[in-house]
């Protein structure tokens, strides 16, 4: 057999993916890789109808339907706080995930460095090994997910290129503050780098926090590159809608990128899920309140069984340390990954070993998520319950 790349042996598979494929095939309840089990809004189902007999079925514009940027750019425009010229400043990519190893692709030479907060979500390792970039992590500390400004300016000083921000962060829930982000961009600004931001959890923000995007703060938008997805949004993960916004020197990059990785998103979906992008402020006020709704339920549940979890102030995660658990003669010397294994087959709920997310020795958390109607909740919770029993 010829040998393979040296750099497929330098990371694993998705945890968070292969997670879904065991709770699938012992039929748990699945809390470990984030999608909702609701349908997304009718109007876009039925414009996806309209769509299969009316088309468009052939290849759109390579950076994206022309009607589907003309929309995100009035969206996202108002969010940032500018106009963006849908032309030149927007990529449309296949879901978030490409946006962001388009973004590491377009400024990335094979040893530069990149700043990636720990925990992270996962795929920002790939993403960085893919792109040749070496990461530098910098610990969010819990139980506030702090991080020391410090940190990122001796990273910027050892020439990070670019900072990658996920904002509501995955795993751990943290909405990053104005002042935050002020600090962060200044920095950027000095040294003169790149913020790579994930805001695929902005319309997922728990009152009092508030979504700031990067780029609309004064002198961000020409260093940052938003990269987001309509996954979260509007319900449609399968969809693998995302994009770039961008400063058009940098978007124009991204397009070659992007044109030579996958030509581009599915034409049909693309004009399907323009209804949603034009849906009015009262759409993502409702989905507020369904997912504010959720996180209260779901952690009330945790906390009546007894688990303990932080509060995530935005996204659909929650942590749960399970240190308790791996306390028992029965788990000694377990790893949370076997930990997890364990709890689809004999809880029946799926959940992500939180070693995953982070660079530092974390064997004691737990990534479940809180993106399922009601009465699986409920189910899950009860499941849950023959954790606690453990302990008695
Ligand atoms: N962001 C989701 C999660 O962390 C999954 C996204 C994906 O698998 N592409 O679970």
């Amino acid at each position: 057999m010829p040998k393979l790349s040296n750099r497929v042996n330098t990371f694993t598979d998705s945890v968070i993916r292969r997670m879904t494929r065991i709770s699938d095939e012992y039929g748990a309840i699945n809390l470990s890789q984030g999608f909702p089990d609701f349908d997304p809004p009718k109007e876009i189902l039925d414009e996806l109808a309209k769509v299969a007999y009316q088309g468009p079925h052939q290849y759109s514009v390579t950076f994206g339907a022309e009607n589907f940027r003309e929309a995100l750019a009035a969206k996202q425009g108002k969010a940032i706080g500018r106009s963006i010229d849908p032309e030149e400043e927007i990529v449309v990519t296949c879901g978030g995930t490409e946006a962001m190893m388009c973004a590491m692709m377009t400024i990335c030479n094979p040893g530069d460095k990149v700043m990636v907060f720990s925990p992270f979500y996962e795929n920002y390792g790939a993403d960085a090994i893919l792109s040749g970039a070496d990461p530098i992590y910098i610990p969010l500390v819990p139980p506030e997910y702090n991080f020391d400004i410090q940190l990122i300016e001796k990273g910027f000083q050892q020439g990070a290129k670019a900072i990658i921000v996920c904002n509501p962060s995955n795993p751990c829930g943290k909405v990053f503050s104005r002042e935050e982000l002020v600090q962060i961009g200044e920095l950027a600004v000095k040294y003169d780098a790149f913020v790579v931001t994930d805001e695929v959890y902005e319309h997922m923000v728990y009152a009092p926090y508030q979504h700031t995007c990067m780029a609309s703060l004064p002198g961000m938008y020409e260093h940052t590159i938003t990269c987001n997805s309509l996954s979260k949004t509007y319900s449609i993960t399968g969809w693998r809608l995302g994009y770039l916004i961008g400063p058009k020197e940098v978007i124009e990059a991204a397009k070659k990128v992007h044109d030579f990785l996958t030509v581009g998103a599915a034409a049909p979906l693309q004009e399907a899920a323009t209804v949603g992008l034009k849906f009015p402020e009262s759409y993502y006020e409702e989905l507020l309140k369904t997912y504010t709704k959720k996180r209260e339920y779901f952690l009330k549940g945790l906390d009546e069984i007894g688990l303990k979890h932080n509060i995530p102030q935005g996204t659909y995660f929650v942590l749960i340390d399970i240190q308790e658990f791996l306390d028992l003669p029965q788990f000694h010397g377990w790893t949370d990954l076997e930990f997890c294994e364990w709890m689809i087959k004999n809880i029946g709920v799926a959940a992500v070993p939180g070693s995953s997310f982070f660079k530092e020795e974390v064997n004691h958390l737990i990534r479940l998520h809180f993106a399922r109607e009601e009465k699986t909740i409920d189910e899950a919770l009860e499941r849950l319950k023959k954790l606690q029993e453990l302990l008695k």
